[in-house]
C-alpha cells in the first residue's frame, strides 16, 4: 500500500512538473527534410515538408525543423531535451532573430556534456540579445524517425526534471538491487528455482534501467548512443523472457493446463527471437518489426495472465502471490498504450513507470517468498514439536507416565557411561509385585491397574540424575541408580519396599496389602546392562524363592559365584 501510494505520489510530482513542456512531433510542428549523407556538409536544406512522414533516412540525413510555439521567442532560456536513440550524429541548430545560428552536436559514442539522466540529450540555447526564433536539428543515420521524442522547456525546469528523474531512477534501481540480492540469496538457500528466475529479472531490469536512463555513461562515456539503445532492446526482451520463466515455473503443473503453459513459453521464445536480432539492427524495418514485437510481447503477457488465472481457480497460494506482483506492470504496459506518456515523469515516459512497476513486482513477490517461507518454517518446527512428543511418547508408559523398557535402556546407557568414567558404583533394582496375578483375578484387571499406578507414584520421586526409574512391563519395574553400594543399596531398596508395601490402596482391593520383591545387582566397576540384568533377575528369583516381600542382592564383580557366596541378603518384612 505504501509504495502504490508513493508511485502515485512519484506520478503527480511527475506530471505536474513535465506539464509545462511543449512536446515536439514530426507534423506538429516539426518539418522534415531528408538529403543524402554527404560528409562534411553542413548546409541546411531550403525545402521541409511539413505532412506526411520522412523516407530514405536510414541511409542518410533526416532534417527536422521547428519554428519556435508562440511567445516561445521572448524566452532566452530554452532547452531542447531529446531522447536518445540510435543514430550516428546529431547536430542542434538554434537560429536567431538577426539570422544568426547556434550549433551544437553529440555523435554515437561521444554525448559529451549533453547527456542527462533518462536516456536523454540536452541542448541548451546559448544566451543572446536577440531573440531565438527556430530550431533544425539534423540526424545521421537515423535507425527510426518514428520512435524520436523531443520536447522544449525552460532551463530551470530542465534542471529540476533532470533531478527528479535522476532521483527516481536512482529509487527504483535501489529497490531493485535490493530484490535482486533478496531473490538471489533466497534461491542459494533455499534451492528455489523460481528465485533464481526472479534474482535473474531483477538483475536484468537493473541493466536495463542503468542502460536506459544513461546512468552508465558516468563510467563508461563511450558507450552513448546508438550501442546502449541496443543493449537496451536486447536486456527487455530478455527481461521479459526470465520475468516469463519466473512466473511458469513457480506455478506447479497440476494448477495449470499443459497446453497454456507450453503457449507461454512459446511466445517467450518469440519474444527473444525477434527481440535479440531486433536489438541487433540499425536500418531496415525496424518499426515493423518493433509493432510485431510490441504484439508478441502482449500475447505473451496476456498467456501468462491466463496462467495466473487459471492456477488461481484451482487454488494455487504462488498463483494469488503473482496477480498481486504482476497486475501493477500489466496495468502499466497497457495505460502506456493508451496514455500519452511523453510529457509524464519529468520526460522519463513509458520507462520511468516500467522501472516502477518492475520494482513493484520484485517487491511484492519478496514479500510473498518471505510469508510462504516463514509458514513452511513454522510448519516444519510444529512438525518437529510433534515428532520430538511422539519420540517422547514412545519412551514412556501410558499407564504409569514412567519410562517403559525403551526410555529406561536409552537412559540407564548414559548412566553406566557416566559412572564408568567417573569410577562410580551402580546398582539395579528389580522390582516385582507380588501374587500380582490374583489381585487381577479377584479384583479385576482395572483395579490391578489403579494399584500399579499407584506403585509407580511410590517409585517415580526417585527420578534424578543419579537416579533412574522405570516399568519394564507387567507388575515389574526398575530403578537404577549410581553411588550407592552395598549396605547403603540394599537400605535403599528396603526403603522402597517398606514404603510400597504401606500403600493405601483404598476400598478397591479391600484390607489385602500389596508387596513387592527387589532383586538388585550390584557392580562396582561398572559393567553392561545385560548383564546387570540378569543378575538382578536372578537376585529376584531369590527373593520370591525365600519367601517375597523381601530384597536379594547379587554382585557382579565376584570372581566365582556360587551357591553360597552370592551375596544373598534377605532381609524379613
Ligand atoms: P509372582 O509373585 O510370582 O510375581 O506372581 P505374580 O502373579 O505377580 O506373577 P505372574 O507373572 O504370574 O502374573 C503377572 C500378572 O500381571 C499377569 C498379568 O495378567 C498381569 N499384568 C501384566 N500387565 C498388566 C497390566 O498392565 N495391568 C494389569 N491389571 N495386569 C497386568
Ligand atoms: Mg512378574
Ligand atoms: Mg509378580
Amino acid at each position: 500500500m505504501r509504495t502504490l501510494t508513493l508511485l502515485c505520489a512519484v506520478a503527480a510530482m511527475g506530471w505536474t512538473s513535465a506539464a509545462s513542456a511543449e512536446v515536439l512531433r514530426i507534423g506538429h510542428p516539426l518539418c522534415h527534410a531528408v538529403s543524402p549523407a554527404v560528409p562534411g556538409s553542413d548546409a541546411i536544406p531550403e525545402n521541409f515538408a511539413c505532412d506526411g512522414q520522412p523516407e530514405g533516412y536510414q541511409k542518410g540525413t533526416l532534417w527536422l525543423h521547428a519554428l519556435l510555439p508562440p511567445g516561445a521567442d521572448e524566452r532566452d532560456d530554452l532547452s531542447l531535451i531529446i531522447h536518445s536513440s540510435r543514430f550516428d550524429r546529431l547536430v542542434v541548430y538554434f537560429s536567431y532573430a538577426d539570422g544568426a545560428i547556434e550549433r551544437q552536436d553529440v555523435r554515437s559514442g561521444d554525448f559529451g556534456t549533453h547527456w542527462r539522466a533518462g536516456g536523454q540529450l540536452a541542448f541548451r540555447a546559448p544566451h543572446r540579445d536577440v531573440p531565438l526564433v527556430g530550431v533544425t536539428m539534423r540526424f545521421d543515420k537515423v535507425a527510426s524517425a518514428g520512435l524520436l521524442r523531443m520536447r522544449l522547456v525552460g532551463r530551470g525546469e530542465e534542471s529540476t526534471q533532470t533531478t527528479g528523474l535522476a532521483t527516481s531512477i536512482g529509487a527504483a534501481l535501489v529497490l531493485l538491487l535490493a530484490g535482486a540480492i533478496y531473490n538471489a540469496s533466497l534461491a542459494v538457500a533455499v534451492r528455489r528455482q523460481f528465485s533464481a528466475w526472479q534474482a535473474g529479472w531483477a538483475a536484468c531490469m537493473i541493466l536495463w534501467g542503468g542502460c536506459w536512463s544513461q546512468l552508465h555513461l558516468f563510467f563508461f562515456p563511450r558507450m552513448a548512443g546508438a550501442l546502449s539503445s541496443q543493449i537496451c532492446t536486447g536486456l527487455s526482451c530478455l527481461a521479459i523472457c526470465l520475468a516469463t520463466l519466473s512466473a511458469v515455473t513457480a506455478l506447479d503443473s497440476q494448477s495449470v493446463n499443459r497446453w497454456l503453459r507450453r503457449a507461454a513459453l512459446w511466445l517467450t521464445g518469440g519474444v527473444a527471437a525477434l527481440g535479440l536480432p531486433l536489438s541487433l539492427m540499425r536500418s531496415g524495418p525496424i518499426e515493423t518489426l518493433g509493432s510485431l514485437l510490441g504484439v508478441l510481447i502482449l500475447a505473451n503477457l496476456l498467456a501468462v495472465a491466463c496462467c495466473i488465472g487459471q492456477a488461481w481457480r484451482r487454488g494455487s497460494a504462488e498463483a494469488r502471490s503473482f496477480a498481486g506482483a504482476w497486475s501493477v506492470p500489466m496495468l502499466v504496459l497497457a495505460s502506456t498504450e493508451f496514455v500519452d506518456t511523453d510529457r509524464m515523469f519529468w520526460g522519463g515516459g513509458s520507462q520511468i513507470l516500467v522501472l516502477f512497476a518492475a520494482a513493484w513486482q520484485t517487491l511484492w513477490l519478496s514479500i510473498a517468498a518471505s510469508r510462504s517461507h516463514a509458514r513452511l518454517r513454522i510448519e516444519r518446527d510444529m512438525a518437529r514439536r510433534a515428532e520430538a512428543q511422539a519420540q517422547e511418547l514412545a519412551r514412556r508408559d501410558a499407564l504409569t507416565g514412567l519410562p517403559n523398557r525403551r526410555g529406561f535402556i536409552e537412559r540407564v546407557g548414559t548412566v553406566l557411561e557416566t559412572s564408568q568414567e567417573q569410577g562410580q558404583v551402580v546398582g539395579l533394582l528389580l522390582i516385582d509385585v507380588d501374587w500380582f496375578k490374583s489381585i487381577n483375578d479377584v479384583y479385576g484387571h482395572e483395579a490391578g491397574d489403579v494399584v500399579l499406578a499407584a506403585i509407580a507414584r511410590r517409585i517415580a520421586p526417585y527420578e534424578s540424575p543419579s537416579c533412574t526409574v522405570a516399568r519394564l512391563g507387567g507388575e515389574e519395574f526398575a530403578v537404577m541408580v549410581a553411588g550407592l553400594e552395598g549396605f547403603a543399596l540394599i537400605r535403599f531398596a528396603e526403603t522402597l519396599r517398606q514404603e510400597i508395601s504401606a500403600c493405601e490402596h483404598g476400598d478397591l482391593i479391600g484390607q489385602r496389602k500389596v508387596t513387592v520383591s527387589i532383586g538388585i545387582a550390584e557392580a562396582s566397576t561398572g559393567g553392561d546392562f545385560r548383564s546387570l540384568y540378569r543378575l538382578a533377575d536372578e537376585a529376584l528369583y531369590e527373593a520370591k524363592r525365600q519367601g517375597r516381600d523381601q530384597v536379594a542382592i547379587r554382585l557382579l564383580d565376584e570372581p566365582e559365584p556360587t551357591a553360597d557366596d552370592l551375596g544373598q541378603v534377605a532381609l524379613g518384612s
